[in-house]
């Protein structure tokens, strides 16, 4: 499949918040290499299972762009012939120094059926606590559940970090999500033209709260959408954001740079 061309330039430096480079395919040190001549000079690289989570791990370590989060997707704990061993695999992971989140977790009332949602919302349980034994940032993936993340989340009391990965509700939740002061993660679905909830949504949250993701390689932003994402492409989607929040591009991505740093901690130790 053709590859979009490199977006302009941005002058101010700004982060992938959410990225899957295992999924991308290819040398992930070329991937980190295009991110950067764009600006986007630091990834959050996201695991979704043990294999990917160990991966992402291990880039992190090897890489000074990239900072990892482990976990297990939503979609994948309840096929696990095994949950709590594969929990205990991410626990280990987790207390890596360059893993500075657990994610993405949550909840998919999408892609995952009654049969699965006992399973989980147990894994998911098990991921807040992890969060917050070790206090790193929680990430999370909502898939139409908005309601029952925040029920979890007020049941096990939230971790200090909580990030809402590729933010998907309206004004109203994000509001919601604001008040309890979480992070909103916008992908490249703020740029999709049936998707004026979500430029509302990016519109009432501070930019202290806010931060910009691919979730590479999917959600590819307009007007490239449908083609394989990546983290070079975060301009279009950070501009877009900068658009919806009739903000300065220059101080969105200052402003979405430092929020990282608060989150994830320094990519540089
Ligand atoms: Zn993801």
């Amino acid at each position: 499949m053709t590859q979009p061309p490199p977006p302009a330039p941005l002058r101010v430096p700004v982060l992938d918040a959410h990225t899957h480079l295992d999924i991308v395919g290819g040398d992930p040190a070329v991937a980190i290499e295009a991110a950067a001549a764009v600006g986007v000079t630091r990834l959050v690289q996201v695991g979704v299972d043990v294999d990917s989570s160990r991966w992402s791990a291990q880039l992190a370590a090897a890489q000074p762009a990239v900072l990892a989060t482990v976990a297990l997707h939503p979609n994948e704990a309840p096929r696990l012939p095994d949950l709590d061993a594969a929990l205990r695999v991410i626990e280990e992971l987790a207390r890596q120094p360059r893993v500075r989140g657990i994610g993405e977790t949550g909840l998919d009332r999408y892609r995952t059926g009654e049969d699965g949602r006992v399973a989980q919302e147990r894994s998911f349980r098990a991921h807040v606590q992890l969060a917050k034994d070790t206090g790193k940032a929680l990430v999370i993936h909502d898939r139409d559940a908005h309601a029952d993340v925040l029920r979890v989340l007020d049941d096990e009391g939230a971790p200090d970090t909580v990030v809402l990965h590729c933010f998907s509700g309206d004004e109203q939740f994000a509001v919601e999500c604001v008040k309890r002061g979480y992070l909103l993660s916008f992908a490249g679905t703020v740029t999709f033209r049936n998707a004026p909830h979500l430029r509302e949504a990016a519109r009432v949250t501070p930019l202290d709260q806010l931060l910009v993701e691919t979730d590479a390689p999917f959600l590819t932003p307009m007007p490239y959408r449908g083609q394989p994402n990546a983290p070079y492409l975060i301009p279009l989607t950070v501009r877009a954001l900068a658009a919806a929040k009739e903000a300065d591009l220059d101080e969105v991505c200052a402003a979405i740079s430092a929020t990282g740093e608060r989150v994830f901690g320094s990519w540089r130790t």
